[in-house]
């Protein structure tokens, strides 16, 4: 997967390639964290900077060049339009229509042709589509061969039905062909929907990189029926990531220098960010339990299990894109390196990562209170619970993963050191062995 600034499309980059890339009409522009300093259009400051400085000062750099960017540090909202209530599927092709009057060459990804949501799903477009099958990662290997497929076929929307990282492949795609991008999430286990930017990872499931897209997805339709119906461990790990976003905005929000996840990667949070990113935590705290419980009973659907659902996918969505992610997500991205943690799911290793975070703060008492609601809802806790031997090297992996240059960790302030990560884990994994 290759290339530079003249290739056809610019979503392929190598592990290597650090330049930021532009789409020939740029229609399509990514960006990484690591490109904020070493970009095409890279800052006078940056260019100085040393190599081996760079990760350490990324985020501030990235903050404080406000006079190379006349954009940096200001607020940002970044949201996509949402729909969400039972039945949705069966009119979405009617939704999309009303929304986009000119489009009409429709690709599907879905993450299963066979079910019966899936069958309705394709069935809402009377005049047909591209229906293309993915399961597995969303790797660049991945995206190129759907992306292949639907320049052929002229598409013109992509619909991606499914879970994270079908999403994330439908907005690669949708966006490296200037399509209109419709996400409809078959769980509701993280905020992929609502995010303008996806993750990469390689095809034997290690974290890749993030990728950015200069806006959210055009619609995100929710069927709250399609996620009471699947499975509860995804809801309860959408839980988890979506419970990180608050502390984690908060963490952002204090550091002067912190900087939200909106690409380019400059911006401040508003207080309307910060307000969502609360409310979300608020709803999850209230609503958890009854929720849960409706689902667990097998229904009827209810207004918590509603409330549930957008703080899963649209409050933490926008909470953590144009809020910012911390320590919690730091710890995640730092996880995913050790094998084992492949069968965890991505909100369950951030609900560890978020507890860990609020010791690094100093914040016993919260850490508690997400501690009891780990448990409560059947989140991890501890490394133990999320099936990882840990050892004093694998602590030195993870603190050392947290510290490099790309690594969220750095909106935690300027000055978190190795000593810090590994006693805030060491703790974390003890209030287990004392609380339980
Ligand atoms: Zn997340």
């Amino acid at each position: 997967t290759a290339t530079g600034p003249n290739s056809e499309h610019s979503a392929s980059t190598t592990q290597n390639d650090t330049r930021i890339t532009h789409g020939e009409q740029r229609a399509y522009q990514t960006s990484r964290y690591k490109m904020q300093m070493n970009s095409q259009r890279r800052t006078a400051a940056a260019t100085r900077a040393r190599p081996a400085a760079l990760g350490r000062r990324a985020l501030r750099v990235c903050a404080l060049n406000g006079g190379e960017r006349p954009i940096a540090g200001s607020r940002v909202l970044q949201a996509p339009k949402y729909y969400q209530n039972s039945g949705l599927v069966d009119s979405l092709g009617e939704l999309v229509k009303d929304m986009f009057p000119y489009v009409s060459r429709p690709a599907i990804i879905t993450w299963n042709r066979g079910s019966d949501d899936s069958e309705r799903l394709v069935k809402s477009f009377p005049d047909g589509a591209l229906v293309h099958e993915h399961r597995g990662e969303c790797s660049r290997q991945v995206v190129e061969d759907v992306l292949a497929m639907c320049k052929a076929a002229g598409i013109d929307h992509v619909v991606a039905f499914g879970g994270g990282k079908v999403i994330d492949v439908g907005k690669m795609v949708a966006s490296s062909i200037n399509a209109k991008t419709v996400v409809v999430p078959s769980v509701a286990s993280t905020d992929a929907p609502c995010t303008g930017l996806s993750v990469m990872y390689t095809p034997d499931g290690a974290f890749d990189e993030y990728v950015f897209f200069p806006k959210s997805p055009d619609l995100v339709v929710v069927d709250t029926q399609v996620l009471f119906n699947s499975p509860l461990r995804f809801t309860v790990a959408g839980i988890g990531d979506a419970m990180a976003t608050y502390y984690e905005a908060r963490a952002v929000m204090r550091n002067p220098n912190g900087v939200t996840l909106v690409n380019p990667f400059v911006f401040r949070p508003t207080l309307l960010s910060i307000a969502v990113a609360r409310q979300c935590a608020e709803t999850l705290y209230e609503h958890c339990e009854a929720a849960l419980d409706a689902k667990k009973s097998g229904g009827p659907l209810n207004k918590s299990f509603e409330d549930v659902v957008e703080a899963n996918i649209l409050m933490s969505g926008i909470g953590a894109e144009s809020g910012g992610l911390a320590a919690a997500h730091a710890i995640h991205n730092a996880l995913v390196q050790f094998p084992e943690s492949h069968s965890m799911l991505h909100g369950e290793k951030v609900a560890f990562g978020t507890i860990v975070q609020l010791i690094m703060e100093g914040d016993e008492e919260e850490a508690l209170r997400v501690f009891k609601f780990n448990k409560m809802v059947g989140l991890p806790t501890s490394f133990k619970d999320l099936g990882i031997d840990i050892t004093d090297e694998r602590l030195q992996m993870v603190a050392q993963h947290c510290l490099s240059p790309d690594s969220t960790m750095w909106n935690m302030g300027p000055h978190v050191t190795a000593e810090q990560i590994i006693h805030a884990m060491v703790k974390a994994e003890s209030l287990t062995m004392v609380l339980v």
